[in-house]
């Protein structure tokens, strides 16, 4: 069988895009290997209806929703590789099955590279998080740190103290925040810290301290850590997409990707804001682009 389509990743993007697919009627599996970027954390904000939710039940939800639609199937297995033959895609399963598909929809994600400093990944996601919007309220008014290597800390320092009066930016030994930079932080009352950090120090994931090489450290209940990005997927492929500056995968307002029949949607993109509402619209974005292409190709058959 000739599937419409074929959605790599089951996180928010790739199960609303298969929700738009179920309900056009499409053909459409869903492979998920259900490693997602959230799935450090207990608690996902900022989606309307779903404030607080844990991303697993967010995902059974969904694909419990899912179960209701005859034209759609989930796959929970790792894609290995997708080709491209004759105008149809192959896309290979880790387990060797192999499905033949009219369109791709990329939703696979990116992963945080967080900086190299003992302890992160104890807190990252419990008390030490990337997006404000999505956790800064309940971190709200507390001692809290943005941790920032590069050019975001100014940037990042800003944005954080809508949250805290209390608030110091640590730069982890680098000199990125300059003097006019530094006087308005500090005109503002945040703290700039450019000692090397040595460990983040507290229990269950809940920071207590920031200790330094020099051995002093800084009482500090959370924050936010300014991380790099790189895509989540390692499947191999013969596919041709650009990359954005960030490195995700470009596409134009209908998610259409570079290579023709290939969409892309959510964090993969790494185009801004990410969040769970944000993705879950672009996958919705690109079912409707899927479902605009199969309807023009049928139309223009003689
Ligand atoms: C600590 C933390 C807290 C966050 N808190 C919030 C919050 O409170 N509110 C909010 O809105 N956002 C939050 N986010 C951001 C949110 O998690 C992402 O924006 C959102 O998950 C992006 O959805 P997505 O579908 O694009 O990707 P993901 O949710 O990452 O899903 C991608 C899926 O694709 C799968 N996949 C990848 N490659 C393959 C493959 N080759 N084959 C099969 N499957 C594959 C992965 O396993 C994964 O399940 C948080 C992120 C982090 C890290």
């Amino acid at each position: 069988m000739i599937l419409d389509c074929a959605v790599i990743g089951g996180g928010p993007a790739g199960l609303n895009a298969t929700l738009v697919l179920g309900r056009s009627r499409r053909k459409t599996i869903l492979f998920d290997d259900n490693k997602p970027r959230n799935i450090v954390t207990s608690e996902s904000h900022g989606f309307v209806t779903r404030d607080g939710i844990h991303p697993q039940e967010f995902k059974r939800i969904a694909q419990e929703e899912l179960s209701k639609y005859p034209d759609v199937r989930i796959e929970n297995q790792r894609v290995h590789r997708i080709n491209k033959e004759n105008n149809l895609f192959q896309v290979e399963t880790e387990n060797g099955e192999v499905y033949s598909a009219k369109k791709i929809i990329l939703a696979t994600g990116f992963k945080e590279v967080l900086p190299d400093i003992p302890g992160v990944r104890e807190f990252y996601g419990k008390s030490l998080f990337s997006c404000p919007f999505c956790d800064g309220w309940e971190l709200k008014d507390r001692p809290l740190a943005v941790i920032a290597e590069d050019q975001k800390a100014f940037h990042m320092a800003k944005l954080v103290s809508n949250w805290t009066n209390d608030l110091i930016v640590f730069t982890n030994g680098s000199k990125v925040i300059s003097l006019e930079e530094q006087e308005l932080l500090k005109s503002k009352g945040i703290g700039i810290n450019e000692k090397k950090i040595a460990a983040f120090i507290g229990a269950d994931g809940m920071l207590e301290k920031i200790q330094f090489v020099d051995d002093t450290v800084v009482l500090c209940e959370g924050g936010f850590i300014a991380a790099e990005w790189k895509q989540a997927a390692s499947f191999e492929s013969s596919l041709e997409y650009a990359l954005n500056e960030h490195g995700g995968i470009e596409t134009d307002s209908w998610q259409r990707t570079k290579t023709e029949g290939v969409f892309a949607c959510g964090d993969t993109r790494i185009a801004g804001p990410s969040q769970l509402i944000i993705a879950a619209g672009e996958g919705s974005m690109a079912a409707m682009a899927v479902n605009a292409a199969l309807i023009e190709e049928k139309f223009n058959q003689v």
